[in-house]
């Protein structure tokens, strides 16, 4: 058995003239339940009331007041009925094809006379109806009604195929941060929010030969013809998202593919286009940003670096710079150590800054291999240096949250020493703050193991984010490196100066160090001094040094 059959459907009759309105309720009223109305509005009012439960709707064209014709139009445009069926009922040959143009499924001819065509007819329409309703459910997303994505692919890559010469843009909207949407104000809202966007873009597509859909949670891609601007679709949702709660601020980011690269299937055309909206990750000012060729050429510059790493590297093209840590306690600053920075000189792009391929190569699991080389680079040079110069100094090493998770991590660290004959006084390692953000446990013991060894632990970037005070204590370090973000301002804003005042307390209170970087001017330096800082590194000192360099300061030292 069938739903079909299981459940008696709800149809409505609809005709001024009584007599018709009782001949076909007679006719239908054993298969189906059947509602009346005798004129337009009636008719619209009961759809109202009835929309999700009614079956189909049969419709007589010529009435006085709201016609037909009117009823149709009305019920086409609103969103929640104009999937409800309608049967025409009629006498007239031309207002019959005019009514199914209008969108009507299907007419039946008035005098009514065969009984079992209407049954059937109406029956094969609901069928059709509960039909439709099925595929659709798979073509479309179940919360927002937008279609799949692998329907949205198909779907546009068949328009383009119908139109080759029009020109079109995908636009991608992303909630940003969803998660902590729904994780703040719950799923409920969560799924509003998704609606409430989805409901905003249907109708901005309405008109525009436009298809969209919904991938991930809160992902949005939409084709359509090309437009002048977006900044209506921006509006549209941030009032939208304003209307459902006044006090919760969601932002979207908007990104625009609207370019015409022969070589760019859609899929494509949907990451660039969200590659562009992520540019607004940090950027408060915008909210729609276009995908351009400078990003593309962004993309291309990185994919050389991945590729080329392996080859600079044989080819000897990563140098290590020193930058010196002076410690400013007594008298004088005392050169106490240096900070190893690595840098590429890459045979077409010349001097490669590490701010352009540290986060890349950390992305792609290369970081590990660079910095190997940077260790063993570093530990040599400390070396050669006690072997030509009698001369000692720490160097600092930057340790990736890559590198400790691997399993080479610890021999390879140990294994340096041996190698060089080196102490744990020779070599210093600094992991940045955010690494003590994630997966503490596991963490924690690999640098308490590196501690019990010896090895003198430097927190870098302190207070750029992530550090909680309340696990600050329980955290193995030796030394806290303030992020530069401080150092940057503290003679001009006295927030900073607190600021660091407040770490500087922390750390006296942990018995750890404070080494402040990003020093430039005389003034920091006397802040820093007077606020208890120990050792200083940045450009009013010295730049990072290449090691020809770095061996005359290592030279004046006493
Ligand atoms: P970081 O570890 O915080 O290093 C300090 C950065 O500040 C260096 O940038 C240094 O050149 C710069 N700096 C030093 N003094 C001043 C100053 O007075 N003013 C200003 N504005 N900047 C100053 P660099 O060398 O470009 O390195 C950037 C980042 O790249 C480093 O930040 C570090 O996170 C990473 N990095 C550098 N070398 C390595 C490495 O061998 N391995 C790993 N994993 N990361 C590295
Ligand atoms: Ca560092
Ligand atoms: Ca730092």
């Amino acid at each position: 058995m069938t739903l079909h059959d299981r459940v008696k459907r709800l149809v409505m009759v609809v005709d001024d003239e009584e007599v018709n309105r009782e001949i076909l309720g007679a006719i239908l009223s054993d298969e189906y339940e059947v509602i009346k109305a005798e004129s337009g509005k009636d008719a619209l009012e009961l759809i109202k009331e009835n929309r999700n439960v009614l079956s189909v709707i049969l419709l007589d064209l010529i009435m006085p007041g709201l016609d037909g014709f009117d009823v149709i139009n009305v019920l086409k445009y609103d969103e929640t009925t104009k999937e409800i069926p309608i049967i025409v009922l009629t006498s007239e040959k031309d207002a019959e094809l005019k009514s199914l143009e209008l969108g009507a499924a299907d007419f039946i001819t008035k005098p009514y006379d065969m009984p079992e065509v209407i049954r059937a007819r109406v029956k094969r329409i609901v069928e059709l109806a509960e039909h439709t309703q099925i595929i659709q459910s798979t073509e479309k997303d179940e919360l927002t009604g937008l279609f799949t994505k692998s329907f949205f692919f198909e779907y546009s890559m068949l328009m383009d195929r119908f139109n080759p010469r029009r020109k079109m843009d995908v636009v991608s909207v992303n909630v940003d941060n969803f998660h902590l949407v729904n994780e703040l104000y719950g799923h409920v809202y969560g799924d509003k929010v998704l609606v409430t966007i989805a409901r905003v873009i249907t109708t901005f597509i309405d008109d525009k030969d436009g298809i969209a859909t919904r991938t991930g949670a809160d992902s949005f891609y939409i084709y359509l013809k090309r437009q002048e601007s977006y900044t209506e679709l921006s509006d549209s949702i941030k009032t939208a998202l304003e209307n459902i709660s006044e006090n919760i601020h969601v932002r979207t980011r908007i990104g625009v593919y609207a370019e015409d690269e022969w070589d760019a299937d859609i899929e494509k055309k949907c990451d660039r286009a969200r590659l562009a909206g992520n540019g607004l990750k940090n950027d408060y000012s915008e909210s729609i940003i276009y995908y351009d060729r400078r990003m593309r050429e962004e993309r291309l510059y990185q994919q050389r670096l991945i590729n080329d790493m392996h080859d600079g590297l044989e080819r000897g093209e990563f140098k290590v710079y020193y930058q010196p840590k002076f410690d400013i306690r007594g008298e004088r600053p005392v050169l106490v150590s240096a900070e190893a920075l690595v840098r590429w000189v890459h045979p077409e792009f010349g001097v490669v800054s590490p701010g352009d391929f540290i986060p890349l190569f950390e992305e792609n699991g290369l970081i590990q291999e660079i910095d190997l080389f940077v260790w063993r680079e570093a530990a040599r040079q400390i070396r050669e240096w006690k072997d030509t110069l009698g001369k000692s100094i720490s160097i600092s090493v930057n340790v990736s949250r890559m590198d400790i998770y691997s399993e080479e991590f610890v021999p390879n660290i140990t294994s340096l020493l041996r190698d060089f004959d080196l102490t744990t006084e020779d070599i210093y390692l600094e992991i940045t703050e955010s690494a003590y953000a994630v997966d503490q446990g596991q963490l924690i013991s690999i640098i308490e193991n590196l501690r019990s060894m010896g090895f003198k632990i430097e927190m870098d970037d302190f207070g750029s984010g992530y550090s909680s005070l309340n696990s600050l204590s329980t955290l193995p370090i030796d030394v806290l490196k303030l992020d530069m973000k401080f150092v940057k301002t503290i003679h001009e804003d006295k927030k900073s100066l607190r600021l660091i005042e407040l770490i500087m307390d922390i750390a006296d209170y942990l018995e750890v160090p404070v080494v402040a970087e990003g020093v430039e001017f005389e003034e920091q330096y006397l802040l820093l001094k007077e606020a208890g800082c120990a050792v200083i590194q940045g450009f009013y000192f010295s730049k990072p040094l290449p090691t020809v360099e770095m061996q005359k300061v290592l030279l004046d030292k006493v």
